[in-house]
């Protein structure tokens, strides 16, 4: 066998799996000895709270990568420190004539990735980068006029239509394990040494790693026949809740959209549907990296927003007195995640309810979602602020309550978060407000001292929204 290179790095990234891992392929398939290596940026840790969980799930997810390599005489390498130092150095350290990693379409990873590239190339040493976080990526789907997509129906159909068994492969990985390079097993740093300590994580519903994921998923798998007739509904367990796992890559995403396609029923299908918003947002971020932080629709860049102080952080507590929005962000801050549903009437509530600049609840969900994506992120914020490519018209504004009503009818959910409440009968659960004394008091609620007034008006803030939109 012949090898282009003698030794390479893979650089491990939003990929924290062996399996049909496209930089180990490559990586193995072409070189004598390879290394892993897993960098803490700096930059990234610095923003970050010290019992960040995302910072855990990295941590406990590496662990287990590296037990798994260990066991194939491998080892990855973890280390703290910036990037655009480290691999270089890295690469100098082993005498790496290449690496390799897995693309990101973050404008920030692109430009450290770029520099990365360069600072290797002035060193002699090749810099090789891989789809494999998306199906299909950057302008692999186009309109018939060789432009992005901005909506996405067409965009789904056009993805479908280019979609052939080969894009779902998996990457044999396994069969070239012994390129490996053999390495004592190395310790991995302590979260407390990389200036971490242990989050909430483990009394989470969530494991790490990709044996979590695997569990999770063949948990899925046999429920995914019905994922289109219950998705919508937070108090059902009818998603996936997959999408730290894709944020990390503990899980393949060919893996995941080949399983779908095979399996073709409506729930399967429906699901993949899903996967393809994934995609979309990716392209879009890819094409358009001003849309992170500004409005996708030029003419809403500048909406007049009041932006009141104590209203967000009202709707940031979960204490609007509208149950099913204080519920969803009640999940969200006991535990990271919040179901689809309800981050768009969450988000919807923000900006059309309360007047808030999206970018504010952008930034919010950014701190505190296990699953936070950039693309996936400020696409669906931008959805629902009505700013975005393909998003809701301003004119079609979420009523928290027939929302709760429809999604929620017999409060499960809302009484899950809010206990204050629960007594309530569930056709008083979703507005308090409309409950007689009597009726409050049977159920032993004090409005305004157990759980808020409403903060607003929907009815009256609905009509604040029209003409703050058509005012642009
Ligand atoms: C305001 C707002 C913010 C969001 N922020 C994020 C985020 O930071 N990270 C994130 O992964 N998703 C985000 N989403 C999309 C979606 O809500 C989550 O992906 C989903 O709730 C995760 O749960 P699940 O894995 O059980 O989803 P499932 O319903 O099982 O879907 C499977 C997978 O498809 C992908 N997916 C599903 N819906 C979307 C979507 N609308 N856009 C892009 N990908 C999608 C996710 O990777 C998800 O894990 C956001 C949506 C909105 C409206």
């Amino acid at each position: 066998m012949t090898f282009s290179y003698q030794t390479a790095l893979v650089w491990l990234r939003r990929d924290l799996r062996l399996q049909d891992h496209a930089a180990f392929y490559h990586a193995l398939k072409t070189s004598r000895a390879v290394v892993a290596v897993f960098i803490f940026d700096d930059d990234i840790l610095a923003e970050l709270p010290r019992d960040d969980r995302r910072v855990d799930f990295i941590w406990q997810s590496l662990a287990a990568l590296k037990a798994e390599l260990q066991r194939h005489g491998g080892d990855v390498l973890v280390r703290r420190g910036q990037p655009r130092a480290r691999i270089p150095e890295l690469a100098a350290e082993l005498g790496a004539q290449a690496v390799f990693c897995n693309r990101d379409y973050e404008p920030a990873a692109i430009a450290r990735d770029a520099e990365v590239a360069s600072l290797l190339a002035e060193r002699g040493v090749a810099f090789h980068d891989s789809k494999d976080q998306v199906v299909f990526e950057r302008d692999e789907i186009l309109t018939a006029a060789g432009k992005p997509f901005t909506v996405f129906t067409p965009y789904k159909n056009a993805w479908l239509k280019r979609l052939d068994p080969f894009h779902l492969k998996a990457y044999p990985v396994a069969r070239y394990l012994a390129n490996l390079q053999p390495r004592p097993p190395e310790p991995m740093p302590t979260l407390a040494e990389i200036g971490f300590q242990p989050s909430d994580l483990a009394s989470l519903p969530i494991t790490p790693g990709a044996a979590g994921a695997d569990a999770l998923f063949a948990d899925f798998a046999r429920r995914i026949g019905h994922y289109k007739t219950v998705r919508d509904y937070p108090a059902i367990k009818g998603v996936s809740y997959l999408s730290a796992h894709l944020r990390f890559g503990t899980i393949s995403i060919r893996q995941l959209a080949a399983f779908a396609w095979h399996d073709g029923g409506e729930g399967a299908m429906c699901w993949l549907g899903e996967l393809i918003w994934r995609d979309f947002y990716q392209q879009i971020l890819w094409h358009r990296p001003d849309a992170a932080g500004r409005a996708f629709k030029r003419e809403y860049e500048n909406l007049a927003f009041p932006n009141r102080r104590d209203w967000f952080d009202a709707w940031r507590e979960g204490r609007t007195g509208y149950p099913l929005v204080d519920a969803a962000m009640r999940q969200l801050n006991h535990s990271g995640y919040m179901h689809n549903r309800l981050r768009m009437v969450a988000a919807s509530f923000l900006v059309k309810d309360l007047l808030v600049d999206w970018r504010w609840g952008e930034r919010c969900f950014a701190e505190k979602l296990l699953d936070f994506d950039l693309a996936a992120n400020n696409g669906g914020w931008q959805w629902a602020a009505s700013t975005g490519c393909d998003a809701q018209p301003y004119f079609r504004i979420f009523n928290p309550v027939s929302q709760s009503e429809k999604f929620d009818a017999d409060g499960r959910f809302i009484r899950r978060y809010l206990p204050e409440i629960a007594a309530l009968p569930d056709k008083l659960l979703h507005a308090p407000w409309t409950a007689t004394r009597e009726q409050l008091a049977a159920a032993g609620v004090r409005l305004g001292v157990d759980y808020p007034y409403p903060v607003v008006d929907h009815a009256t803030q609905r009509q604040l929204a029209l003409e703050l939109f058509k005012r642009g």
